[in-house]
């Protein structure tokens, strides 16, 4: 393993460490996280849990 160059960055939605995703605000979602929240338009549980996960993201910016 070489850990000289670290190029993943850990998603918020599977909390997995992945290279290739997107950046939302501060925050990075992986490629399949992102396909995932794409799909599940016509899912209102999935959607929820992303649209949470999304509300945690933008909402802890804010110092309390
Ligand atoms: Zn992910």
């Amino acid at each position: 393993m070489n850990q000289n160059k670290w190029s993943g960055e850990c998603c918020i939605i599977c909390e997995e460490i992945k290279e290739e995703g997107i950046h939302l605000y501060t925050s990075f979602i992986c490629m399949e996280c992102e396909r995932d929240m794409v799909s599940t338009e016509t899912n209102e549980i999935s959607y929820s849990y992303y649209v949470t996960k999304l509300r945690k993201v933008t909402s802890s910016q804010i110092p309390s």
